[in-house]
Protein backbone atom coordinates (compact mmCIF):
# COMPACT_ATOMS: atom_id res chain seq x y z
CA UNK A 1 0.00 0.00 0.00
CA UNK A 2 1.25 3.49 -0.73
CA UNK A 3 0.82 5.79 1.79
CA UNK A 4 1.64 9.60 1.95
CA UNK A 5 2.05 11.49 5.01
CA UNK A 6 -0.33 14.41 4.33
CA UNK A 7 -3.78 15.17 6.23
CA UNK A 8 -5.71 15.16 2.71
CA UNK A 9 -4.57 11.65 2.20
CA UNK A 10 -5.51 10.35 5.84
CA UNK A 11 -8.57 12.22 5.03
CA UNK A 12 -8.93 10.27 1.92
CA UNK A 13 -8.47 6.77 3.78
CA UNK A 14 -10.70 7.79 6.12
CA UNK A 15 -13.67 8.44 3.50
CA UNK A 16 -12.83 5.19 2.25
CA UNK A 17 -13.32 3.30 5.18
CA UNK A 18 -15.56 0.88 5.48
CA UNK A 19 -15.53 0.67 9.09
CA UNK A 20 -15.91 4.84 9.33
CA UNK A 21 -18.64 4.70 11.12
CA UNK A 22 -18.17 2.74 14.17
CA UNK A 23 -16.01 5.62 15.57
CA UNK A 24 -19.33 7.82 16.77
CA UNK A 25 -20.33 4.34 18.39
CA UNK A 26 -17.44 5.25 20.90
CA UNK A 27 -17.08 7.88 24.01
CA UNK A 28 -14.11 9.74 23.13
CA UNK A 29 -12.10 11.44 26.27
CA UNK A 30 -11.53 15.38 24.93
CA UNK A 31 -8.48 17.37 26.23
CA UNK A 32 -9.13 20.95 26.21
CA UNK A 33 -12.81 20.66 24.80
CA UNK A 34 -11.66 18.69 21.61
CA UNK A 35 -11.38 14.89 21.44
CA UNK A 36 -7.84 13.22 22.54
CA UNK A 37 -5.74 11.14 20.17
CA UNK A 38 -6.97 7.68 22.04
CA UNK A 39 -4.11 5.48 21.34
CA UNK A 40 -4.19 3.32 24.70
CA UNK A 41 -7.04 1.18 23.58
CA UNK A 42 -4.63 -1.60 24.50
CA UNK A 43 -4.68 -0.92 27.93
CA UNK A 44 -8.39 0.12 28.29
CA UNK A 45 -10.97 0.25 25.73
CA UNK A 46 -13.29 2.82 25.39
CA UNK A 47 -16.67 2.84 26.30
CA UNK A 48 -19.24 1.73 24.01
CA UNK A 49 -21.82 4.53 23.69
CA UNK A 50 -24.62 1.78 24.58
CA UNK A 51 -22.65 0.72 27.64
CA UNK A 52 -25.34 2.76 30.01
CA UNK A 53 -28.32 1.46 28.20
CA UNK A 54 -27.66 -2.39 29.03
CA UNK A 55 -26.63 -1.41 32.53
CA UNK A 56 -29.63 0.36 32.90
CA UNK A 57 -31.67 -2.58 31.43
CA UNK A 58 -30.15 -4.88 34.07
CA UNK A 59 -30.77 -1.77 36.55
CA UNK A 60 -34.44 -1.63 35.75
CA UNK A 61 -35.20 -5.69 36.46
CA UNK A 62 -33.52 -5.49 39.71
CA UNK A 63 -35.54 -3.25 40.80
CA UNK A 64 -38.76 -4.99 39.18
CA UNK A 65 -37.99 -8.49 39.31
CA UNK A 66 -35.22 -9.05 42.46
CA UNK A 67 -34.20 -12.09 43.18
CA UNK A 68 -36.93 -13.32 40.48
CA UNK A 69 -34.67 -11.51 37.79
CA UNK A 70 -32.38 -14.35 37.58
CA UNK A 71 -35.66 -16.18 35.73
CA UNK A 72 -37.82 -13.11 34.55
CA UNK A 73 -34.92 -10.48 33.45
CA UNK A 74 -35.13 -10.13 29.77
CA UNK A 75 -31.63 -11.31 29.74
CA UNK A 76 -32.29 -14.37 31.96
CA UNK A 77 -29.70 -13.55 34.56
CA UNK A 78 -29.17 -17.61 35.07
CA UNK A 79 -27.42 -17.76 31.82
CA UNK A 80 -26.37 -14.37 31.54
CA UNK A 81 -22.96 -15.45 30.70
CA UNK A 82 -24.29 -17.64 27.45
CA UNK A 83 -24.74 -14.63 25.77
CA UNK A 84 -21.34 -14.02 25.23
CA UNK A 85 -20.40 -16.88 24.46
CA UNK A 86 -21.04 -16.78 20.28
CA UNK A 87 -18.77 -13.65 19.81
CA UNK A 88 -16.05 -14.73 21.83
CA UNK A 89 -16.01 -17.82 20.06
CA UNK A 90 -15.86 -15.99 17.16
CA UNK A 91 -13.04 -13.89 18.31
CA UNK A 92 -10.95 -16.10 19.55
CA UNK A 93 -11.69 -18.83 16.55
CA UNK A 94 -13.09 -21.42 19.17
CA UNK A 95 -16.22 -23.53 19.39
CA UNK A 96 -19.27 -21.80 21.55
CA UNK A 97 -18.46 -24.60 24.15
CA UNK A 98 -15.22 -23.95 24.82
CA UNK A 99 -15.37 -20.66 25.80
CA UNK A 100 -16.66 -18.79 28.64
CA UNK A 101 -16.84 -15.37 30.45
CA UNK A 102 -16.07 -15.64 34.24
CA UNK A 103 -13.85 -14.22 36.67
CA UNK A 104 -10.81 -12.27 35.71
CA UNK A 105 -7.73 -12.86 34.13
CA UNK A 106 -5.09 -13.93 36.66
CA UNK A 107 -7.83 -15.55 38.61
CA UNK A 108 -8.50 -17.56 35.57
CA UNK A 109 -5.12 -18.77 34.58
CA UNK A 110 -4.66 -19.46 38.30
CA UNK A 111 -7.54 -22.14 37.94
CA UNK A 112 -6.90 -23.16 34.87
CA UNK A 113 -3.73 -24.19 35.93
CA UNK A 114 -5.52 -26.53 38.38
CA UNK A 115 -6.06 -28.37 35.61
CA UNK A 116 -3.36 -27.90 32.89
CA UNK A 117 -0.43 -27.87 35.03
CA UNK A 118 -0.21 -31.02 36.80
CA UNK A 119 3.39 -31.54 37.30
CA UNK A 120 4.67 -35.37 37.64
CA UNK A 121 7.79 -37.77 38.33
CA UNK A 122 10.81 -35.54 35.94
CA UNK A 123 8.01 -33.60 34.04
CA UNK A 124 7.74 -30.06 36.14
CA UNK A 125 8.49 -27.57 34.24
CA UNK A 126 7.08 -24.12 32.95
CA UNK A 127 8.38 -23.20 29.90
CA UNK A 128 7.73 -18.96 29.37
CA UNK A 129 8.29 -15.71 27.54
CA UNK A 130 11.61 -13.70 29.39
CA UNK A 131 9.76 -10.39 30.90
CA UNK A 132 6.35 -11.78 30.69
CA UNK A 133 3.39 -9.54 31.98
CA UNK A 134 4.30 -9.12 35.84
CA UNK A 135 1.43 -11.04 36.69
CA UNK A 136 2.09 -13.77 34.65
CA UNK A 137 5.40 -13.48 36.20
CA UNK A 138 3.76 -14.10 39.98
CA UNK A 139 1.11 -16.16 38.37
CA UNK A 140 4.47 -18.87 37.47
CA UNK A 141 6.49 -18.09 40.38
CA UNK A 142 3.89 -19.04 42.97
CA UNK A 143 2.20 -21.54 40.99
CA UNK A 144 5.72 -23.09 40.96
CA UNK A 145 6.09 -22.62 44.60
CA UNK A 146 3.00 -24.08 45.49
CA UNK A 147 3.76 -27.54 43.98
CA UNK A 148 7.22 -27.07 46.25
CA UNK A 149 9.31 -26.45 43.15
CA UNK A 150 12.09 -23.74 43.20
CA UNK A 151 11.04 -21.73 39.92
CA UNK A 152 14.87 -20.89 39.33
CA UNK A 153 15.42 -24.22 38.21
CA UNK A 154 11.52 -25.16 37.48
CA UNK A 155 10.87 -21.88 34.80
CA UNK A 156 12.46 -21.84 31.90
CA UNK A 157 12.78 -18.30 29.90
CA UNK A 158 13.02 -17.59 26.37
CA UNK A 159 14.43 -14.36 25.73
CA UNK A 160 15.55 -12.20 22.38
CA UNK A 161 18.55 -12.97 21.81
CA UNK A 162 21.11 -10.00 22.44
CA UNK A 163 20.57 -6.87 20.37
CA UNK A 164 17.15 -7.93 19.85
CA UNK A 165 14.21 -7.20 20.66
CA UNK A 166 12.18 -9.58 19.72
CA UNK A 167 11.95 -13.39 20.34
CA UNK A 168 12.66 -15.68 17.95
CA UNK A 169 10.03 -18.89 17.58
CA UNK A 170 13.49 -21.12 16.65
CA UNK A 171 14.57 -20.21 19.85
CA UNK A 172 11.57 -20.89 21.28
CA UNK A 173 11.33 -24.49 19.55
CA UNK A 174 15.00 -25.16 20.63
CA UNK A 175 14.34 -24.34 24.38
CA UNK A 176 10.99 -26.82 23.99
CA UNK A 177 13.35 -29.52 22.06
CA UNK A 178 16.15 -29.19 25.08
CA UNK A 179 14.13 -29.10 27.81
CA UNK A 180 11.69 -32.42 26.79
CA UNK A 181 11.75 -34.48 28.89
CA UNK A 182 11.24 -32.30 31.68
CA UNK A 183 8.35 -30.03 30.44
CA UNK A 184 4.83 -30.00 31.91
CA UNK A 185 3.59 -26.47 30.69
CA UNK A 186 4.51 -24.46 27.20
CA UNK A 187 3.15 -20.98 28.71
CA UNK A 188 3.54 -18.00 26.52
CA UNK A 189 1.58 -14.30 26.07
CA UNK A 190 0.09 -14.79 22.65
CA UNK A 191 1.01 -11.10 22.19
CA UNK A 192 3.57 -9.35 24.63
CA UNK A 193 2.24 -6.36 26.00
CA UNK A 194 5.80 -4.77 25.77
CA UNK A 195 6.93 -5.41 22.36
CA UNK A 196 3.63 -6.19 20.46
CA UNK A 197 5.33 -9.25 19.22
CA UNK A 198 2.63 -11.77 17.98
CA UNK A 199 3.68 -15.08 18.73
CA UNK A 200 3.07 -17.86 16.09
CA UNK A 201 0.84 -19.63 18.86
CA UNK A 202 0.53 -22.65 15.93
CA UNK A 203 3.68 -23.40 15.84
CA UNK A 204 4.63 -23.71 19.61
CA UNK A 205 1.66 -25.65 20.20
CA UNK A 206 2.63 -28.41 17.95
CA UNK A 207 6.17 -28.22 19.34
CA UNK A 208 4.71 -27.72 22.94
CA UNK A 209 2.75 -31.09 22.22
CA UNK A 210 5.45 -33.01 20.41
CA UNK A 211 7.34 -32.63 23.36
CA UNK A 212 4.74 -34.39 25.60
CA UNK A 213 3.89 -30.86 27.35
CA UNK A 214 0.57 -29.24 27.62
CA UNK A 215 0.31 -25.36 25.80
CA UNK A 216 -1.78 -22.48 26.88
CA UNK A 217 -1.65 -18.60 26.40
CA UNK A 218 -2.67 -15.55 27.97
CA UNK A 219 -4.42 -13.29 25.10
CA UNK A 220 -4.62 -9.69 26.96
CA UNK A 221 -3.06 -8.77 23.81
CA UNK A 222 -4.50 -10.49 21.23
CA UNK A 223 -8.02 -11.22 21.71
CA UNK A 224 -9.80 -8.30 19.52
CA UNK A 225 -6.57 -7.65 18.10
CA UNK A 226 -5.51 -10.25 16.36
CA UNK A 227 -6.76 -12.98 14.29
CA UNK A 228 -6.90 -16.14 16.42
CA UNK A 229 -7.52 -20.01 15.40
CA UNK A 230 -7.20 -21.48 18.89
CA UNK A 231 -9.27 -24.85 18.43
CA UNK A 232 -7.61 -25.48 15.16
CA UNK A 233 -4.03 -24.78 16.79
CA UNK A 234 -5.15 -27.40 19.16
CA UNK A 235 -4.27 -25.21 22.29
CA UNK A 236 -4.96 -26.73 25.26
CA UNK A 237 -6.17 -23.68 27.24
CA UNK A 238 -6.04 -19.73 26.86
CA UNK A 239 -7.59 -16.74 28.96
CA UNK A 240 -7.72 -12.75 28.46
CA UNK A 241 -9.00 -10.14 29.81
CA UNK A 242 -12.24 -7.96 28.37
CA UNK A 243 -10.85 -4.23 29.26
CA UNK A 244 -8.59 -4.10 26.47
CA UNK A 245 -9.52 -4.34 23.15
CA UNK A 246 -12.57 -5.57 24.14
CA UNK A 247 -13.82 -2.77 25.32
CA UNK A 248 -15.38 -3.89 28.48
CA UNK A 249 -14.28 -1.32 31.20
CA UNK A 250 -12.01 -1.59 33.43
CA UNK A 251 -11.62 -4.58 35.39
CA UNK A 252 -14.50 -5.62 33.85
CA UNK A 253 -15.13 -10.03 33.43
CA UNK A 254 -12.55 -12.17 31.92
CA UNK A 255 -12.49 -15.20 29.55
CA UNK A 256 -11.11 -18.54 28.88
CA UNK A 257 -10.99 -20.61 26.59
CA UNK A 258 -10.28 -25.23 27.30
CA UNK A 259 -10.50 -27.04 23.99
CA UNK A 260 -13.48 -29.51 23.58
CA UNK A 261 -10.59 -32.56 23.75
CA UNK A 262 -10.46 -31.76 27.75
CA UNK A 263 -14.15 -31.25 28.34
CA UNK A 264 -14.96 -34.77 29.62
CA UNK A 265 -11.84 -35.71 30.99
CA UNK A 266 -10.34 -36.28 34.67
CA UNK A 267 -8.23 -33.49 34.23
CA UNK A 268 -8.43 -31.81 38.07
CA UNK A 269 -10.16 -28.10 38.95
CA UNK A 270 -11.28 -26.94 41.57
CA UNK A 271 -15.20 -25.86 41.14
CA UNK A 272 -18.26 -23.98 42.45
CA UNK A 273 -21.65 -24.67 41.84
CA UNK A 274 -21.54 -22.85 38.39
CA UNK A 275 -19.70 -25.05 36.79
CA UNK A 276 -22.18 -27.85 38.25
CA UNK A 277 -24.75 -29.84 35.46
CA UNK A 278 -27.30 -27.02 35.00
CA UNK A 279 -30.09 -29.78 35.64
CA UNK A 280 -28.97 -30.74 39.11
CA UNK A 281 -27.72 -27.02 40.19
CA UNK A 282 -30.70 -26.42 42.42
CA UNK A 283 -30.88 -29.56 44.09
CA UNK A 284 -27.79 -28.46 46.09
CA UNK A 285 -26.66 -31.93 46.58
CA UNK A 286 -23.52 -33.61 47.14
CA UNK A 287 -21.67 -34.71 44.38
CA UNK A 288 -19.64 -32.07 41.92
CA UNK A 289 -21.16 -33.16 38.49
CA UNK A 290 -19.44 -30.72 35.70
CA UNK A 291 -20.67 -29.09 32.74
CA UNK A 292 -19.13 -30.79 30.16
CA UNK A 293 -18.05 -27.57 28.49
CA UNK A 294 -15.77 -24.85 29.55
CA UNK A 295 -18.70 -24.21 31.40
CA UNK A 296 -17.65 -26.65 33.58
CA UNK A 297 -14.64 -24.56 35.08
CA UNK A 298 -17.00 -21.78 36.41
CA UNK A 299 -17.28 -20.98 40.21
CA UNK A 300 -19.65 -18.22 40.40
CA UNK A 301 -23.04 -16.92 38.70
CA UNK A 302 -22.41 -14.23 36.52
CA UNK A 303 -21.58 -10.43 37.51
CA UNK A 304 -24.48 -9.55 35.78
CA UNK A 305 -23.49 -5.67 35.28
CA UNK A 306 -19.61 -6.04 33.85
CA UNK A 307 -21.50 -9.04 31.68
CA UNK A 308 -23.79 -6.17 30.61
CA UNK A 309 -21.36 -4.23 29.42
CA UNK A 310 -19.45 -6.61 28.11
CA UNK A 311 -22.19 -7.96 25.68
CA UNK A 312 -22.77 -4.05 24.86
CA UNK A 313 -19.10 -4.04 23.74
CA UNK A 314 -19.28 -7.60 22.13
CA UNK A 315 -22.24 -6.35 20.07
CA UNK A 316 -20.30 -3.65 17.98
CA UNK A 317 -17.82 -6.65 17.14
CA UNK A 318 -20.13 -8.81 15.91
CA UNK A 319 -21.66 -5.84 13.74
CA UNK A 320 -18.23 -4.95 12.48
CA UNK A 321 -16.72 -7.87 11.94
CA UNK A 322 -12.99 -9.49 13.14
CA UNK A 323 -12.00 -9.95 9.53
CA UNK A 324 -12.68 -6.64 8.40
CA UNK A 325 -11.49 -4.91 11.72
CA UNK A 326 -8.28 -6.68 11.61
CA UNK A 327 -7.98 -5.42 7.81
CA UNK A 328 -8.18 -2.15 8.90
CA UNK A 329 -5.95 -2.61 11.82
CA UNK A 330 -3.05 -3.55 9.27
CA UNK A 331 -3.74 -0.09 7.24
CA UNK A 332 -3.82 2.01 10.27
CA UNK A 333 -1.01 0.47 12.09
CA UNK A 334 0.95 0.30 8.72
CA UNK A 335 0.50 3.31 7.81
CA UNK A 336 1.73 4.25 11.68
CA UNK A 337 4.87 2.67 11.16
CA UNK A 338 5.03 4.67 7.30
CA UNK A 339 4.87 8.00 9.64
CA UNK A 340 7.39 7.12 12.25
CA UNK A 341 10.06 5.79 9.60
CA UNK A 342 9.05 9.75 8.04
CA UNK A 343 10.21 11.13 10.99
CA UNK A 344 12.74 9.15 11.79
CA UNK A 345 14.71 9.58 8.48
CA UNK A 346 14.80 13.34 9.99
CA UNK A 347 15.89 12.78 13.65
CA UNK A 348 17.32 9.30 13.74
CA UNK A 349 16.00 9.06 17.48
CA UNK A 350 13.08 6.63 16.74
CA UNK A 351 13.31 2.96 16.97
CA UNK A 352 10.15 1.05 16.35
CA UNK A 353 10.71 -2.73 18.33
CA UNK A 354 7.39 -4.50 16.97
CA UNK A 355 8.13 -6.38 14.24
CA UNK A 356 5.82 -6.86 10.89
CA UNK A 357 2.85 -8.42 12.40
CA UNK A 358 -0.46 -7.95 12.63
CA UNK A 359 -1.21 -6.49 15.85
CA UNK A 360 -2.09 -2.71 16.69
CA UNK A 361 0.48 -1.91 18.57
CA UNK A 362 3.80 -0.42 17.55
CA UNK A 363 6.24 0.14 20.90
CA UNK A 364 8.88 3.07 19.88
CA UNK A 365 12.19 3.07 21.64
CA UNK A 366 13.12 7.10 22.06
CA UNK A 367 16.78 7.21 22.33
CA UNK A 368 16.59 10.57 23.31
CA UNK A 369 14.93 12.50 25.74
CA UNK A 370 12.15 9.85 25.93
CA UNK A 371 10.24 11.28 28.57
CA UNK A 372 9.91 14.74 27.41
CA UNK A 373 9.05 13.58 24.22
CA UNK A 374 6.11 11.85 25.83
CA UNK A 375 5.31 14.32 27.92
CA UNK A 376 4.73 17.25 25.04
CA UNK A 377 2.55 14.14 23.36
CA UNK A 378 -0.01 14.26 26.66
CA UNK A 379 0.42 18.08 27.04
CA UNK A 380 -1.03 17.87 22.79
CA UNK A 381 -3.99 15.40 24.11
CA UNK A 382 -2.18 12.61 22.83
CA UNK A 383 -2.61 9.59 24.80
CA UNK A 384 -0.44 7.03 24.61
CA UNK A 385 1.57 4.82 27.15
CA UNK A 386 4.87 5.05 28.77
CA UNK A 387 7.50 1.73 29.72
CA UNK A 388 10.63 2.22 31.19
CA UNK A 389 13.23 2.98 30.30
CA UNK A 390 12.65 4.85 27.39
CA UNK A 391 9.37 3.04 25.07
CA UNK A 392 6.28 4.74 24.07
CA UNK A 393 3.36 2.17 23.11
CA UNK A 394 0.84 3.37 20.69
CA UNK A 395 -1.84 1.46 19.52
CA UNK A 396 -4.32 2.88 17.11
CA UNK A 397 -7.51 0.71 17.34
CA UNK A 398 -9.46 0.26 14.49
CA UNK A 399 -12.42 0.50 15.90
CA UNK A 400 -11.92 4.16 16.68
CA UNK A 401 -9.10 5.84 15.38
CA UNK A 402 -8.69 7.23 11.90
CA UNK A 403 -6.23 7.64 9.82
CA UNK A 404 -6.31 11.48 10.62
CA UNK A 405 -5.67 10.54 14.37
CA UNK A 406 -2.25 8.92 12.84
CA UNK A 407 -1.30 12.36 11.14
CA UNK A 408 -1.99 14.49 13.86
CA UNK A 409 -0.04 11.95 16.11
CA UNK A 410 3.12 11.99 13.41
CA UNK A 411 2.34 16.08 13.34
CA UNK A 412 2.83 16.31 16.64
CA UNK A 413 5.95 13.17 18.10
CA UNK A 414 7.75 15.39 15.02
CA UNK A 415 7.47 18.72 16.39
CA UNK A 416 8.11 17.35 19.88
CA UNK A 417 12.00 17.05 18.99
CA UNK A 418 12.24 20.67 17.82
C1 LIG B 1 -3.33 -6.74 31.14
C2 LIG B 1 -2.67 -8.03 31.42
C3 LIG B 1 -2.92 -8.74 32.60
C4 LIG B 1 -3.81 -8.17 33.66
O1 LIG B 1 -4.34 -9.15 34.51
P1 LIG B 1 -5.69 -8.91 35.33
O2 LIG B 1 -5.84 -10.17 36.07
O3 LIG B 1 -6.78 -8.63 34.34
O4 LIG B 1 -5.49 -7.72 36.21
C5 LIG B 1 -2.30 -9.98 32.78
N1 LIG B 1 -1.47 -10.48 31.82
C6 LIG B 1 -1.21 -9.81 30.67
C7 LIG B 1 -0.31 -10.41 29.63
C8 LIG B 1 -1.79 -8.57 30.44
O5 LIG B 1 -1.50 -7.90 29.32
Amino acid sequence: MQFENTLNFAKQMDRKDPLKKFRGRFIIPKHKGKNVIYFTGNSLGLQPKTAAKYIQQELTDWAKFGVEGHFKAKNLWYSYHELVAGPLAELSGAKKEEVVAMNQLTSNLHFLFVSFYRPEGKRIKILCEAHAFPSDQYLLESQLKFHGFDPAEALIEVSPRRGEYTIRTEDILSAIEKHKEELALVFIGGVNYYSGQVMDMKTITEAGHQAGALVGFDLAHAIGNICLDLHNWNVDFAAWCSYKYLNSGPGSVGGAFIHTKHHRSELQRFAGWWGHDKNSRFKMEKGFSPIPTAEGWQLSNAPVFSMAIHKAALAVFEEAGISRIIEKSNKLTGYLRFIIDGINNKSNVLEILTPETAGSQLSISVHRQGKEVFRKLISKGIMADWREPNVIRVAPVPLYNSFEDVFRFGEVLLKSFT
